[in-house]
């Protein structure tokens, strides 16, 4: 069976190089399933601009490009320095202090107020990315922290802190968080991404925002320290969705076991029916070269073997020079791997305790995936208000389309960050019989499905109480 289009989801980062409604569009015809906005950078005035830009190709081409609202959530900076940079040496001390400064040899002033009384003697302390290490000498626990440059090098104003062996008690949502968060509600994005997460709490706060603004949003959480990796199953049990954000997790953990935890998340998440996003420096010389490193397009197809539902582009989406080049290349290396490698119709071992509420649905849309492997059906057909059809099914990892109709608008764009997750609108109430016939005329017509071809439909009946999935139909087209 030939596939009629990707099943894992490109998300692009938008900036500068990508915001303009031609070429956003041009890149969305390329692949491009998810918008990413980071909230790390950017004013609310040009977040806004993309959001309405996204909303009008999406009416305009009839297409459900969704939305990730990223919330920077507690990145540690250090503040300006001197001269545009000052030399860190191997060997030499130098103070981190919580009053603001310019930053010279001796002191440099750090964005984390209770910095003196979370850190303990001995911790590393990683600035730029990791590229400079210091190491804790002492702390007078009130405004400033002795350390010793381990690996040093020029430093320049306003670079991110990783502290990887530090409790830090700054809360998962700062004020700035806070005001990005309704910022993203008011525009009802599909999803919000959380940086930073350290456990499950993290999560329930953030939901609980959401759930008093009665939004829908639904949660992604960001994996980049070693206490989200210790705490990954309550995690990802309590999100909706997960990013492997490989950035800050190959900061904050040694970058060796990188590879292994990417796997691990991925098949954790399989395993639990939650969307998992492969993020950073995927297509990374692409920045500025039309043509990606042999590594790279390795990189990305082996995140497509491991099953990811999503890869991700940052920078080079974002500023890069060749925004639409980079969707093409990520689409023909998606494309490749899924038509002559890809394990499709693979079940993982659940991970976590059965859901009494959902068994029988579970057990519904398992068989939905065999029956459609053994009868080399093109499509599963299904009918969700909830979403949790599409997102049970798709975990399967299905070779056949799954084709999802639902009358709950956010969830059409919500499910466009989803494995192999195709939506429609659809609201009509008729008999299970007619809607079914409904569907899989509306998939005739747009050329997914042909005459004599069986597709598998599920269904919930009796269908006017919008119940969970209780039935399945193999049909073959007419
Ligand atoms: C990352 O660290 O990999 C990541 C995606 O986060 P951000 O781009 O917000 O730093």
């Amino acid at each position: 069976m030939k596939l009629s289009y990707n099943r894992t989801k490109i998300v692009a980062t938008m900036g500068p190089a990508s915001t303009n409604k031609d070429v956003l569009w041009s890149m969305i015809k390329a692949g491009v399933n998810v918008c990413r906005l980071n909230f790390s950078h950017g004013k609310p005035e040009d977040h806004q601009k993309t959001i309405d830009t996204i909303r009008e190709i999406n009416e305009q081409y009839k297409v459900n490009v969704g939305i990730l609202a990223d919330l920077q959530g507690p990145k540690i900076r250090i503040g300006l320095v001197k001269d545009g940079g000052i030399h860190l040496i191997n060997g030499k001390c130098i103070n981190i202090t919580t009053h603001e400064c310019i930053g010279d040899d001796n002191n440099i002033y750090i964005t984390y107020d209770t910095f003196p009384q979370d850190v303990q003697a001995d911790e590393v302390i990683l600035l730029d990315d990791g590229k400079i290490q210091m190491r804790v000498i002492e702390t007078n626990r009130i405004d400033t922290v002795v350390c010793e440059v381990v690996h040093g090098g020029i430093l320049t104003s306003r670079k991110g802190v990783n502290l990887p062996n530090t409790k830090v008690s700054i809360p998962s949502l700062t004020e700035e968080d806070l005001i990005n968060l309704q910022f993203a509600l008011k525009n009802d994005v599909e999803w919000i991404g959380l940086s930073f997460v350290r456990n499950t709490e993290d999560i329930v706060d953030l939901k609980r925002i959401i759930a008093e603004s009665k939004k829908n949003a639904r949660v992604i959480a960001k994996i980049e320290k070693p206490e989200a990796i210790d705490n990954i199953d309550g995690i990802i049990a309590a999100t909706d969705g997960v990013m492997v954000a490989r950035g800050d997790l190959g900061v904050e953990m040694p970058l060796e076991e990188v590879p292994l935890l990417q796997k691990m998340i991925v098949r954790k998440c399989r395993a639990a029916s939650k969307p998992v996003i492969v993020a950073t420096q995927m297509l990374e010389s692409m920045i500025t070269t039309p043509r990606p490193t042999r590594a790279e397009v390795n990189d990305v197809a082996n995140s497509v073997l491991d099953g990811a539902d999503a890869v991700m582009l940052s920078g080079e989406t974002s500023v890069g020079e060749f925004p639409l080049i980079v969707i093409e290349t990520m689409a023909k290396i998606v494309k490749n791997v899924e038509e002559l490698g890809y394990p499709f119709n693979t079940t993982l071992e659940p991970e976590f305790p059965a859901d009494p509420a959902n068994y029988l649905s579970d057990a519904l849309c398992g068989s939905a995936v065999y029956l459609a492997e053994h009868t080399n059906a093109v499509g599963i057909v299904s009918m969700t208000v909830s979403g949790y059809t599409a997102f049970e099914i798709s975990s399967h990892r299905p070779k056949a389309g799954t084709f999802i109709f639902t009358s709950n608008k956010n969830l059409l764009n919500a499910l466009s960050l989803v494995w192999g997750v195709r939506a429609f609108y659809y609201d009509k109430l008729e008999s299970t019989d007619q809607t079914i016939a409904d569907v899989n005329n509306i998939l005739k017509e747009k050329n997914l499905i042909e005459v004599g071809e069986v597709v598998i439909n599920t269904a919930s009946v009796p269908i006017t109480k919008k119940g969970k999935t209780n039935m399945l139909k193999v049909s073959v087209v007419e």
